[in-house]
C-alpha cells in the first residue's frame, strides 16, 4: 500500500488521536511544508496553547491585585504550588507529599545530594552512567570536591561492554554487587538522554539499596515520556525537569521527589529557606524552622509564579490523557518509526528494539550528525537533534507527533543518507 495514505490512515484510527491541534507547532522552515515535522520534544516540547491564557491570567492578577494577589488572586501565589502537586504525583506514581515543583533540575540534584550523598568511612562512591548527561557528570563530581574527596576515586561511570551502545540491567547489578560497601549513591538516568534507553529503574533501585546505597534518578527524559512507579518502586530521590516531554516552556520549573520514609525522618539534614517550613506558622517569622513531613520540606524561596503558570497548563493535558494512554500510543508510534527506518539499508539504530527497553526516542548513529540535521530541517522541515559527532536524536512524541510525521522523517532519511 502507499506508505502516506497507510500513516494517514494510522493517525486517523488510532485510539488516542493526536492532541496535535492543542499545541503551537512551528512552521517548517523553507516553506516546502506548511508544518514542521517535530522530533525535538525531547530536548525542548511544544508550547500548549493553554499557556498564553495561564499566563495572562497571571500577569492580570499582579496588575489589578499586586501583593494581595497572594491571597486573592483567582489562584492565591501564596500555595500556588499547591496546585502542581497531585497532577505531578500522578505523573511519576508519588503520594502526593512526596513531589514538590520547584528550582531547575540541576539545582534540584544537588539539593537532593545534600541530603543524600553522605560519604560516611569507605562508603564514599557516586555510580553513574558513563554516557550520563554532562550536568549529571558536573554535579556529582563537584559534590565529592565539596565533602573534600577526589572525584577520580569517587565517581564510577558504568559502561556498556564491549561493542553494545547501552547498558544491561543485569550489569549494572552485578557493578552494584561489586561495589558493595563502597557506595554511598546511585545516580542514574531514568531515560538515558544520549541512546533514550529505558532503565531497569525498579530491579536497579532494588539492588543499589541492597548494597546499602541511597538511589537517586534523574528523570529529565522520563517524566511525561514513561509511565513511572516511584513510590512502589522504593526510589529514594528523584529529580526532573519540565520543558522536554513534559511542554512547560524554556528553563521551567523542575520537581522533585522524595520518598515517604525520607519525608517523615526529620533526621535527615537539609539545605533550608523560609518556604521549607510549615505555611501555618510562616508567616510568624521564627528563627527556627518547623518543616512539614512532606517534600516541601527541601523548598527554600516562594515560587515563581509566572514560571509556574506554564506547567500547571502542561499537567492539566497529562492529567486528561493519563500516562498509561500516552505511553501505549507512544509505542505505537515509536514502533512505527522504527519499522520504517528498519527498511533503510545499513542504518545503525542505537536505541533498544524491545518497546519495553526504550521511552519515546529513536537514536541513529551517523557519519555526520550536524550536517543530517541541518538538511533534515532545510530540506524536508523534519526537525531532530544532534549529538556530536555521530548521533541524530528522534523523539516521536505521543501529545503531538503523527505518524505522518513519521512517514515525513523516515522518507526524508531515506532521501539524505547515502
Ligand atoms: C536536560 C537534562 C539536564 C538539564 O539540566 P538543567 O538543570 O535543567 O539545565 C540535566 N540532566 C539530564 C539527564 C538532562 O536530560
Amino acid at each position: 500500500m502507499n506508505l502516506e495514505r497507510e500513516a494517514r490512515r494510522l493517525d486517523e484510527t488510532d485510539p488516542l488521536p493526536t492532541l496535535r491541534d492543542e499545541f503551537l507547532v512551528p512552521p517548517a522552515p523553507g516553506g516546502a511544508h506548511a508544518e514542521t515535522a517535530y522530533f525535538a520534544g525531547n530536548s525542548l516540547g511544544l508550547q500548549p496553547r493553554t499557556v498564553a491564557e495561564r499566563l495572562r491570567e497571571e500577569l492580570d492578577d499582579w496588575a489589578t491585585l499586586a501583593v494581595e494577589a497572594h491571597t486573592r488572586g483567582r489562584r492565591p501565589w501564596v500555595d500556588y504550588h499547591e496546585r502542581l502537586r497531585e497532577p505531578t504525583a500522578r505523573l511519576v506514581g508519588a503520594r502526593p507529599h512526596e513531589v514538590v515543583a520547584m528550582n531547575s533540575l540541576t539545582v534540584n540534584l544537588h539539593l537532593m545530594m545534600a541530603s543524600f550523598y553522605r560519604p560516611a568511612g569507605t562508603r564514599t562512591r557516586i555510580v553513574i552512567e558513563d554516557s550520563a548527561f554532562p550536568s549529571d557528570s558536573y554535579a556529582v563530581a563537584s559534590q565529592a570536591v565539596h565533602h573534600g574527596l577526589d572525584p577520580a576515586r569517587t565517581v564510577v561511570r558504568l559502561t556498556p561492554r564491549p561493542g553494545e551502545d547501552v547498558l544491561r540491567t543485569e550489569d549494572v547489578i552485578a557493578h552494584l554487587e561489586r561495589l558493595g560497601d563502597t557506595v554511598a549513591l546511585v545516580l542514574l538516568g531514568g531515560v538515558n538522554y544520549l541512546t533514550g534507553q529505558l532503565m531497569g529503574i525498579p530491579a536497579i533501585t532494588k539492588a543499589g539499596r541492597a548494597a546499602g546505597a541511597v538511589v537517586g534518578w534523574d528523570l529529565a527524559h522520563a517524566a511525561g515520556n514513561v509511565p513511572l512507579r516511584l513510590h512502589d518502586w522504593d526510589v529514594d530521590f528523584a529529580a526532573w525537569c519540565t520543558y522536554k516531554y513534559l511542554n512547560s516552556g524554556p528553563g521551567a520549573v523542575a520537581a522533585c521527589f522524595v520518598h515517604e520514609r525520607h519525608v517523615r525522618d526529620a533526621s535527615v539534614p537539609k539545605l533550608s529557606g523560609w518556604w521549607g517550613t510549615d505555611p501555618a506558622v510562616r508567616f510568624r517569622m521564627d528563627p527556627d524552622i518547623a518543616p512539614p513531613a512532606s517534600a516541601d520540606a527541601w523548598q527554600l524561596s516562594n515560587p515563581p509564579i509566572m514560571a509556574l503558570a506554564p506547567v500547571l497548563a502542561s499537567l492539566e493535558i497529562f492529567d486528561r490523557v493519563g500516562m498509561d494512554a500516552l505511553r501505549a500510543k507512544s509505542e505505537r508510534l515509536t514502533g512505527y518509526l522504527a519499522s520504517r527506518l528498519a527498511s533503510i539499508e545499513g542504518l545503525a539504530v542505537i536505541t533498544p528494539p524491545d518497546p519495553a527497553a526504550r521511552g519515546a526516542q529513536l537514536s541513529l548513529r551517523v557519519d555526520d550528525a550536524g550536517a543530517l540535521v541541518r538538511r533534515l530541517a532545510e530540506t524536508h522541515g523534519v526537525v531532530a537533534d544532534a549529538r556530536e559527532p555521530d548521533v541524530v536524536r528522534l523523539a516521536p512524541v505521543p501529545l503531538y507527533c503523527t505518524f505522518h510525521d513519521c512517514h515525513r522523517a523516515a522518507e526524508a532519511l531515506h532521501d539524505l543518507l547515502p
